[in-house]
């Protein structure tokens, strides 16, 4: 339902829960974080309103890191409960997925990911593309955004999907089709939303990506690509929504 996701010099997860507490007008059933921090990554996710997620972090604060992301669930696949919460993780517990929209072909790869090995530790249909990662990235040579890059080939459906992994710890990936995704370009920092809700009170500089395409995120600046890995355009707009802070 709402996605956010962030990479600059600030404390990731103060950013990212700001965000998705903008996000929630949106509705939504459950909410969580992942951070990356010093190569590892803590994950964080309670069924319910962001307070039992707030509370969650703050009796088990996870390291500070100034990479992140959050979303908040809207449940189609899998009860709304702690374990159903975005994000997913793959067996390795080194990448970590939050997802909207829907993956129709999710009982096939499912199905396929189990007879590889792979245990699944959720009913939704998210937690096959962190496993389906988990396999590409073994192969994928240009890592996390490449990895998505081939994974999205093999996606049926509706979805705005961010990933991060521990063997990219500068990198959030995101990628998009029939689902909103939206970069917020900032000084040193740059953003990811399902809306521009999530970043304007950080920035008003936004792209809109596009049908297809895959967003590499770092600090220092933005690269889009189509599912083939073909450089996209991008164009940058100015965000001149009235909003009070
Ligand atoms: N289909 C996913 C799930 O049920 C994502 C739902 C959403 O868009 O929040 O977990």
């Amino acid at each position: 339902c709402g996605i956010v996701g962030y990479v600059g010099a600030k404390p990731a997860l103060d950013v990212v829960v700001d965000g998705l507490a903008r996000l929630e007008y949106r509705g939504y059933d459950s909410a969580g974080v992942a951070v990356l921090a010093d190569g590892r990554l803590a994950t964080a996710k309670r069924a319910g309103k962001l307070v039992n997620l707030r509370n969650a972090l703050a009796d088990e604060p996870p390291p500070a890191g100034t990479l992140g992301m959050g979303h908040t669930r809207w449940a189609t696949h899998g009860a709304p409960n702690d374990r159903n919460a975005h994000p997913h993780t793959d067996c390795s517990g080194t990448v970590a997925v939050i997802h909207n929209g829907i993956i129709e072909n999710f009982a096939a790869l499912r199905a396929e990911l189990e007879e590889r090995g792979h245990k699944l530790s959720s009913d939704t249909d998210t937690e096959a593309v962190a496993h389906l990662l988990e396999d590409a990235l073994k192969t994928a040579e240009g890592g996390l955004a490449e990895a998505m890059r081939q994974v999205c080939g093999r996606l049926e459906g509706a979805f705005t999907l961010v990933a991060v992994h521990t063997g990219d710890p500068d990198l959030v990936v995101g990628a998009r089709r029939n689902s909103p995704l939206v970069v917020g370009v900032g000084e040193g920092e740059n953003f990811l939303a399902s809306d521009v809700a999530a970043f304007i009170a950080h920035t008003r500089k936004a792209i809109e990506l596009g049908q297809d395409q895959v967003v590499e995120l770092r600090a220092g600046g933005v690269t889009v690509t189509d599912f083939e890995g073909r450089p996209a355009e991008v164009k940058e707009y100015h965000v001149d929504w009235d909003v009070s802070a």
